[in-house]
């Protein structure tokens, strides 16, 4: 059966009590009655007109337009023809603290998400150097208190440096505050750590992220292998490097009761195998990126790295299409966006020579509304569910609208039309896949944890 592991406690339990899994700056709480707008959060049954009133920072009253009074002192938004959400959670994305600060960093990263509806995300852990040590999450969580603008969690590497030889200290990391594990960037190629590490994981908790990509199949792949690489003359990385790895993994999470959830899925075969994994029971999660729901391998035509090279790559419209199937049926638990900031020196080179990676918290509502929403693909309620509930796997439950309850939440006009970009970005960087598009709908403000987080500047002068 089960191989023991060296070290590891014959106790299966706690570890103690842990940090609070989130931390941001402290920021005035806010008082504001939000008048008419049309509040949405499906999961919650609600779905109607009502005025909203924060109060220091919490929900305290939900009811029929009209019927609140404003108080002195409490900022009053006239949201008729506006839309309330509950806040959106990202599990997946690159803040770049610490050591590529040149790309982004914990303020201008947060800002940017809360600029997209976000009032929670979790930062991966391929830093320069990688986030391996208690005292570098520590030192994280230090930072994020004084300078982030939403709640922001951080995991931490599987094994030491990525290198996918030595596991780190899960249980210390944990206790320090890491939310979970992942070593993203890169596979586990081993699967006896992968193994050990879910063994581990038993006593720790903190649900382990995969980047899953077989090394060797992916090779110098650059762009999805298929029809359009092979007419460009680049070279592909296969749909089964993915699938062939959600395929390992599952079993061997399976076999050892472990939680897994598997990143970034780009692949038609990727879905069947989290289908079959699902349906044995194993605890496997997965997320989907705007990008690969919205985009094509046509668009590498282009060569425009900046937009369009990110691993895994972009892939077939049949891909696509399974991702949106798998998205309203349920298999797809979330939407991430795999926010990942690299300075235009990197980009703006040849394109098998670019990083990998697009920035995408600013535009994650606005790109998935236009681009499947308008033209009826999927619903308002789906996209609103799933850009809300990607804490869920880390054990982060989505944000409610509902008396009581800390205001976390974002009003949006999906009337707006904006460009992409025009006005400059939160983000540090400016490799938006979405930059020059013209985009339907936009995040106005932001509450995260009762704090404004974000305000869009012309609607604060109230010319929206
Ligand atoms: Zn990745
Ligand atoms: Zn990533």
């Amino acid at each position: 059966m089960n191989e023991v592991i060296d070290g590891l406690p014959e106790e299966q339990g706690s570890i103690g009590s842990l940090p609070d899994p989130l931390v941001q700056r402290e920021s005035p709480q806010a008082t504001i009655l939000i008048r008419g707008a049309e509040l949405l959060d499906p999961a919650a049954g609600v779905d109607g007109q009502r005025d909203v009133l924060v109060e220091d920072g919490v929900i305290t009253k939900i009811a029929d337009p009209g019927s609140i009074d404003a108080e002195d002192g409490v900022e009053v938004i006239e949201a008729e023809g506006f839309h309330v959400f509950p806040a959106f959670f990202d599990p997946h994305v690159h803040l770049r603290t610490p050591g590529q600060e040149y790309k982004e960093d914990l303020e201008t990263g947060t800002r940017s998400a809360a600029a997209g509806g976000y009032a929670g995300v979790l930062a991966m852990a391929n830093t320069s150097p990688t986030v391996s040590t208690p005292e570098q999450i520590e030192s994280l969580r230090d930072r994020a208190s004084r300078v982030a603008s939403i709640p922001v969690g951080f995991l931490a590497t599987v094994t030491h440096g990525m290198k996918g030889e030595e596991l780190t200290d899960m249980a210390e990391l944990r206790q320090a505050g890491a939310v979970g594990f992942t070593d993203d960037g890169v596979p586990i190629e081993s699967p006896r750590i992968l193994r050990r590490a879910l063994q581990y994981q038993r006593m720790t908790g903190g649900r382990i992220a995969l980047h899953q990509e077989d090394v060797e199949l992916s090779g110098a792949g650059v762009m999805h292998e298929g029809a359009v690489s092979a007419e460009l003359g680049l070279r592909g990385v296969p749909s089964i490097s993915e699938s062939v790895m959600i395929a390992r993994d599952a079993a061997i999470a399976g076999y050892e009761g472990g939680q897994i959830q598997i990143q970034h899925l780009s692949a038609r075969e990727s879905i069947q195998q989290i289908r079959l994994a699902k349906a044995e029971g194993i605890d496997v999660t997965c997320e989907v990126s705007p990008h690969h729901l919205c985009l094509t391998d046509e668009a590498v035509r282009t060569l425009d790295a900046s937009r369009y090279k990110m691993n895994p790559p972009l892939r077939t419209e049949a891909d696509r299409q399974a991702l949106i199937d798998a998205l309203a049926d349920g298999t797809i638990d979330c939407i991430a966006t795999d926010h990942a900031p690299h300075a235009v020196h990197e980009k703006e080179v040849p394109y098998e020579a670019a990083n990998m990676g697009v920035t995408g918290l600013e535009t994650a509502f606005s790109s998935v509304y236009t681009e499947l929403v308008l033209p009826g693909r999927i619903s308002l309620d789906l996209l609103v569910e799933k850009l809300g509930c990607g804490g869920a796997p880390f054990g982060i439950e989505p944000f409610r609208l509902q008396e009581g309850s800390r205001a976390n939440l974002c009003l949006v006009d999906l009337e707006a039309e904006w460009v992409v970009g025009e006005d400059g970005y939160e983000s540090r960087s400016v490799n938006s896949w979405c930059a020059g598009e013209t985009l339907k709908s936009r995040v106005l403000v932001t509450l995260a944890d009762g704090q404004v987080a974000f305000r869009l500047r012309t609607f604060s002068l109230g010319v929206a």
